[in-house]
């Protein structure tokens, strides 16, 4: 099969990704999920004149300008707008209170003075029409789209989507994904350890991703480099996920039996192979029931990498938080492969790749803040303008 560019990949993925469902979710579960409905204001806002100050709730009347007011009474926030009987007088109110009709204007008790129920303004304290009233409307008028469909709800949206009156909210439904690692070699972390063995780790990395953005139900199995024990898992997980996720065993290998058992259970290869280093062997393929799988090669650095780049955007619906930074020092890429290294942003500003030896390097993996993006052939100099990414999650 031929192997795609970085952005053929991407954009096939972007075709070929599934439309999820939507669901219902009471609001205390609402952090992080995508929005699947407008939030629309009920009422204006301020649903009212709100008083925005302890103090003195009185007249101001630019004709008369008084500075003395008799108290006449006390109200205070969660009462129906009091009344002012008397011009002359005052009204004791509370931050949060309706502004009592027949006055306008709020003293806050820093800027007056008390005495036998007498206030009396200070000369600092400038009265105007509406000072310290957060009037009514004017944040917004009633049925306003507050919040769009497709909006990741952070703890900023929260307030909003809590003070329109949504107690549940209808939020993307979340992905069933499988995460599936491969290999003979690798043994459970906790595992008595022989001298040709090793720990896993992709899965865990990946799972970490997903729980920590919220972007999908996550199940961890492990295979054995057994073809009838991976054709038997594919056939379970059709009815059980909706993207699997295979880490390991998707390249020439005798044992690499991913690609050949997802297309024996009906999946359709769109690619396998990506004019990329790390991350040449990375598969994609669909199955007609709607099921996505991928198949990322398994040393850590490819994992991470090509779960970061090709996935992550869809499953967040959010894109890559990539930038354009000088480059640290000169850097050339002689290989016909586009070149993602690892790299950190360094205290000058400027993006370092990190040395690694291989992309089973997942030392330097730790060291790096996110990654490079270095075109086949190009040779940059130190200075030189570069893209670089931000690792998510
Ligand atoms: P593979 O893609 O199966 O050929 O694996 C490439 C290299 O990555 C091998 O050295 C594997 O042992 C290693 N590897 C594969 N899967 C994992 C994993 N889940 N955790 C850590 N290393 C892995
Ligand atoms: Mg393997």
């Amino acid at each position: 099969m031929i192997r795609l560019s970085p952005e053929q990949a991407l954009k096939k993925i972007e075709s070929n990704w599934p439309s999820s469902g939507t669901e219902s979710i009471p609001l205390s579960q609402a952090s992080q999920r995508i929005l699947a409905e407008d939030i629309i204001s009920d009422r204006a806002q301020p649903p009212f004149d709100r008083v925005t100050m302890d103090g003195y709730a009185f007249y101001f009347d630019e004709t008369n300008n008084s500075r003395e007011f008799q108290l006449e009474s006390s109200a205070f926030a969660g009462e129906a707008a009091a009344e002012l009987q008397n011009k002359n007088n005052c009204i004791e109110i509370a931050t949060g209170a309706p502004i009592p009709v027949g006055c306008n204007c709020v003293v806050p008790y820093e800027q007056c003075s008390e005495e036998h129920n007498c206030i009396r303004l200070s000369e600092d304290f400038k009265a105007n029409a509406y000072t310290n009233i957060h009037r009514m409307g004017s944040d917004c008028p009633a049925n306003s789209s507050l919040l769009e469909t497709g909006t990741r709800i952070y703890a900023r949206h929260i307030s909003v989507i809590a003070s329109m009156g949504y107690a549940t909210l209808s939020v993307r439904a979340l992905p069933r994904i499988t995460l599936c690692s491969t290999g003979d070699e690798l043994v459970e972390v906790d595992a008595n350890i022989l001298p040709h063995q090793i720990r896993r780790s992709n899965s865990y990395t990946l799972e970490s991703i997903i729980k920590q953005q919220h972007c999908g139900l996550c199940e961890v199995q492990h295979l054995e480099d057994r073809k009838e024990s991976v054709s038997a898992f594919i056939e379970q997980q059709l009815k059980e996920s909706d993207i699997l996720i295979f880490c390991g065993a998707v390249s020439k290998g005798k044992k690499d039996f991913v690609a050949p058992c997802l297309e024996d259970a009906g999946f359709e290869t769109l690619f396998h192979g990506i004019a990329q280093k790390p991350g040449k062997p990375m598969w994609f393929g669909k199955h007609p029931k709607g099921c996505i799988a991928f198949g990322l090669p398994g040393n850590p650095v490819s994992t991470h990498f090509c779960f970061q780049h090709y996935l992550l955007p869809f499953l967040i619906e959010a894109p890559r938080q990539s930038l354009i930074l000088p480059l640290a020092a000169d850097i050339t890429n002689k290989s016909p492969l586009c070149s993602f290294p690892p790299a950190k942003i360094n205290d000058e500003k400027s993006a370092e790749a990190i040395a690694f030896n291989t992309s089973g390097d997942y030392l330097s993996l730790a060291q790096s803040d996110g990654y490079l993006e270095i075109a086949p052939q190009q040779e940059l100099k130190a200075g030189e303008p570069v893209r670089f990414t931000y690792w998510n999650g």
